[in-house]
């Protein structure tokens, strides 16, 4: 069970429009756009089964900065998110990200390439209250979507969830002589 509280956000666009010039209805069918600095609704985007899609560059995120490896070029993950709705019939969000996120292995400290392929769909709530009865309820993630969202945000939650903590590379694929742990006994 994880509630991923949302802090508001300064910028709150009341009418969505997306980044691309396009509407939201027109945008949110089927949006491909380079960039998204908008904020969208997230259970109208549930009710009304829509999408939204772009790319999303971890190098430019200082929450997951920390977690790439070093001196990291522009990269590329692709997400979505879809309006669907969950085991049990309640408005929901699909997301989807997947890429090459290039990490540091933590044995031999050299570049790791860690694929990304994720779908996690998440409950949605409308209030802090709602947010805990269904957190209590379900083992899914629930997000608290009282206003409206950040699609980025989103994006960068699922990738700090599903990124390891200590990468390494597959036995035998590692450059770093095994380091013999040594464990005194008391
Ligand atoms: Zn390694």
């Amino acid at each position: 069970m994880l509630c991923l509280p949302r802090l508001p956000s300064p910028k709150v666009i009341v009418e969505p429009s997306h980044a691309c010039g396009s509407g939201m209805s027109a945008c949110a069918s089927r949006i491909l756009c380079a960039r998204s600095d908008v904020q969208f609704s997230a259970h109208r985007l549930a009710r009304e089964r829509r999408s939204l899609a772009g790319t999303f560059d971890p190098t430019k995120s200082t929450r997951l900065e920390d977690r790439l490896a070093a001196r990291s070029s522009a990269i590329g993950i692709a997400w979505s998110i879809t309006g669907t709705t969950d085991a049990v019939g309640r408005p929901a969000l699909a997301i989807e990200v997947s890429g090459l996120v290039p990490l540091e292995c933590q044995r031999c400290l050299q570049p790791l390439e860690w694929t990304v392929d994720q779908k996690t769909v998440v409950a949605l709530a409308g209030s802090e209250d709602e947010a805990d009865a269904l957190d209590a309820e379900s083992d899914g993630e629930v997000v608290l979507a009282a206003g409206p969202l950040d699609p980025l945000e989103l994006v960068e939650d699922e990738l700090l969830l599903t990124l390891p903590y200590a990468p390494t590379h597959p036995e035998g694929e590692c450059t770093a002589p095994l380091i013999q742990a040594s464990v005194q006994a008391p």
